[in-house]
């Protein structure tokens, strides 16, 4: 809503700034820097969140190795996705790490120990699949992430034409939060699917009525509304 809001002020007044009487620009610019702040402060959160949590994981793994699992289920889920894959996945006891999540560039899937004692071993391997469709489902989401820069380049191009530069930066910033919020709500949905083919069938009619339910309540990115991911409030930079 508050992108949305941003994005409205920047093309509509926002490209009418100097037609307009110094009252109605001041009162734009009080709401505008208000907004602005609303939008900017859960990411300066967030990444201040996901560098110190990358930081301790780093850390804590020098001082207690993850302990290396599941290396034949990982070969067996990766086989059935068209993958060679013949690493372990690493526990570790790291309080920071509360969902399972994987580096798709290193290849990397760390599970949190305590997953081991709270859920099914199906579960487990389910949410392994879901992790090894974000490794698969890499180069399409490489795509998207492309696509959303250059649509965003391309707007940024055609507003700076019309209005002052503090307005085209949060538009800018507004505009690349909202379709990447989209872009990794697909990210999610297709880890779901690759990794429920891959692992229980079961498990697909869980994401799809999951995801059903989420185009129907309009919601947000937000990683823990992954179906697999239910179960998750990471704040590892990749789920
Ligand atoms: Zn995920």
């Amino acid at each position: 809503m508050v992108l949305v809001s941003i994005l409205g002020m920047s093309i509509v007044p926002g490209t009418l700034l100097y037609f307009l009487p110094l009252t109605a620009r001041l009162v734009f610019a009080y709401i505008f820097s208000f907004l602005s702040a609303l939008m900017l402060f859960p990411v300066a959160q967030f990444i201040t969140g996901s560098v110190v949590t990358q930081i301790s994981i780093c850390l804590y793994n020098r001082k207690h190795k993850p302990e290396e699992r599941f290396r034949s289920e990982a070969k067996q889920i990766a086989k059935k996705m068209g993958m060679d894959y013949d690493k372990p996945v690493y526990v570790t006891d790291n309080p920071r790490v509360k969902s399972p999540f994987v580096n798709p560039l290193t290849r990397k899937i760390m599970l949190p120990s305590s997953w081991e004692k709270k859920f099914h071993r199906t579960e487990i391997i389910a949410s392994l699949g879901h992790e090894f469709g974000h490794i698969k489902g890499l180069r399409a989401y490489a795509k998207e992430v492309f696509a959303a820069m250059i649509a965003t380049m391309a707007f940024t191009f055609v507003l700076g034409l019309f209005t002052i530069p503090v307005i085209l930066v949060m538009a800018e910033f507004a505009f690349l939060m909202l379709i990447s919020s989209y872009i990794m709500r697909r990210n999610e949905d297709r880890a779901d699917f690759l990794g429920a083919n891959a692992t229980a069938p079961e498990w697909l009619y869980i994401c799809v009525s999951a995801a059903e339910k989420r185009i129907q309540e309009r919601r947000g990115f937000n990683h823990s509304s992954s179906s697999i991911c239910k179960n998750q409030s990471t704040d590892a930079s990749f789920g």
